[in-house]
């Protein structure tokens, strides 16, 4: 039996009689389960369902949608084993990785649960004295909420809490790689007691067809989207018929600089984690390594033997600490960058290559004598490959990780905290790590500038995406 579409509060069959898709386990490339595959009909009943549920959401007190996100995060919390293996089987990523995506999604619920109840507005005297500016903020309605394959979990609650805390109705799209996550996700917030047809989700595996069809529904308000660069300029298009609020959550090719006083052995574990959380697949990932000249042989030096110790494996085995990538084209896409690199003159200071890994592996690599302008550095590489820059002044700290269309987080080690304001000032990137190699936190504004995106996820930033402005005059008596 195949997994259904999730519309209007239970499971369904889709109308568009195709044929449904299988999801596949990336450390077996065995068939863990078929989908349904939702079509266009489909989509307009789950748009449908979002509408019809949207005036009674929108109504509900907000201490009642406060209640059920945080009975939400309260079973995702006392599920979150199940949910990571669950991760792990349909992405690849090792259950470490899985187990800390889940605290992170169950968070989300957590913090709009908090966030749900404090309403923001104000009341202000207009300077004629005549009237009052009454400014409230409304749940905009319908959102579209398209999600990655790297954080199946993760990026759905990121989107899901804020909207349903700001009281829109939802239609969430995942990536056809990881659908059953996201389905689980659904029935876990039904169990939470949220109304049918708050949020429905439509699997696919044609996205384009079914996202653009709902795009010229007048109906959806909001479109929030993570993923490509590429996929978003082209919904970003899309969005503008309609006038849609829209928020991109696109590329990274993050640049990682160490100064020359920077702690070389808390920039190594900071660079671990940058690089190879979620096995490199992440828009966060660290994709650009730029090292003071005065240091870089001891850093290299640490670090490829960090990395040359990474255990791999199937991501469900114990002790595993880098599971597979996510398909076969992935994992000869990293492998065509580092023999790309290696042709233009890079030298493999640690791992390359797959032979002997299971299913769509590669291995943690690390890549030296790279040149600031070699080609490897203008992609984002989604997997474990860290390329290693070496640069000599100060300036160049700054204008080589600026040198990039994209500009979603910056990481940079240094002792002396002036020096390090100094540079993150000037670094164009949404987000800055200082002395550190992860930044997510709910309750934190994540998001990007340049090519990486508009708009901000998580915070009280995150819920306004959701909401929009109203003014009201009324008489000054
Ligand atoms: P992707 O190919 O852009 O796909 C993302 C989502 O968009 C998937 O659900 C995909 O569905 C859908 N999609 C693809 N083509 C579409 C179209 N023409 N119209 C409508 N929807 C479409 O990205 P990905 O490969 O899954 O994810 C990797 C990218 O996401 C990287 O660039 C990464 O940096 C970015 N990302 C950014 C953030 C952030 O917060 N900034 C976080 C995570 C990931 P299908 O699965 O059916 O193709």
């Amino acid at each position: 039996m195949s997994t259904g579409l999730w519309i209007d509060g239970g499971w369904r069959a889709s109308r568009a009689g195709r044929d449904d898709f299988a999801v596949v386990d990336p450390a077996t490339t065995e068939v863990l389960e078929h989908v349904v595959d939702g079509g266009v009909e489909d989509m307009a009943d789950a748009v449908d369902a979002a509408s019809r549920a949207y005036e009674s959401w929108a109504e509900t007190p907000a201490r009642e949608r406060s209640a059920i996100l945080r009975r939400a995060w309260e079973l995702m919390t006392e599920r979150s084993e199940e949910i990571a293996r669950l991760i792990v089987r349909e992405n690849g990523k090792a259950l470490p990785d899985a187990r800390s995506e889940v605290a992170y999604a169950a968070e989300f619920f957590r913090w709009f649960s908090e966030e749900a109840v404090r309403a923001h507005g104000d009341m202000r005297r207009s300077p004629t004295g005549q009237n009052w500016i009454m400014v409230t903020e409304e749940p905009i309605g319908v959102a579209l909420l398209i999600t990655p394959w790297n954080y199946p979990a993760a990026m759905a609650t990121r989107k899901i809490a804020p909207a349903l805390a700001a009281g829109s109705t939802a239609v969430l799209k995942p990536a056809a790689e990881t659908p059953l996550t996201a389905l689980a996700i659904a029935e876990l917030l039904a169990e939470a007691c949220l109304p049918a047809g708050v949020l429905n989700v439509v699997c696919t595996k044609s996205s384009g067809e079914l996202v653009g069809h709902a795009l010229q529904d007048t109906r959806v308000r909001a479109l929030s989207f993570t993923g490509s660069t590429e996929v978003g300029r082209t919904l970003l298009t899309l969005a503008a018929q309609n006038v849609v609020r829209a928020s991109m959550e696109l590329g990274g090719n993050a640049p990682f600089v160490v100064l020359d006083d920077a702690d070389l052995e808390e920039a190594v574990e900071g660079l671990m984690v940058a690089k190879l959380r979620n096995g490199g697949s992440a828009c966060t990932a660290a994709n650009r390594i730029y090292v003071a000249d005065a240091v870089a042989d001891e850093f290299t030096e640490r670090f490829a033997a960090r990395i040359a110790a990474v255990r791999h494996g199937n991501g469900l085995d114990e002790g595993v600490e880098l599971g597979p990538l996510v398909n076969e084209s992935t994992q000869r896409k990293v492998a065509e960058l580092v023999d790309g690199a290696v042709r233009a003159g890079a030298s493999i200071a640690a791992g390359g290559g797959y032979d002997g890994l299971p299913g769509y592996s590669y291995r943690a690599t690390v890549l030296t004598d790279v040149e600031p302008d070699a080609e490897i550095l203008r992609h984002e590489i989604f997997g474990p490959v860290a390329p290693i820059v070496r640069f000599e002044r100060d300036a160049q700290a700054v204008a080589l990780p600026n040198d990039s269309a994209f500009g979603l987080i910056s990481y940079l080690y240094t002792r002396d905290l002036d020096r390090g304001l100094a540079v993150s000032r000037r670094l164009r990137s949404g987000m800055v790590g200082l002395n550190r190699g992860v930044v997510s936190d709910p309750a934190a504004p994540f998001g990007g500038v340049k090519q990486s995106g508009i708009g901000r996820e998580g915070a009280a930033e995150g819920m306004r995406e959701f909401t929009e402005l109203k003014y009201t005059a009324i008489p000054f008596r």
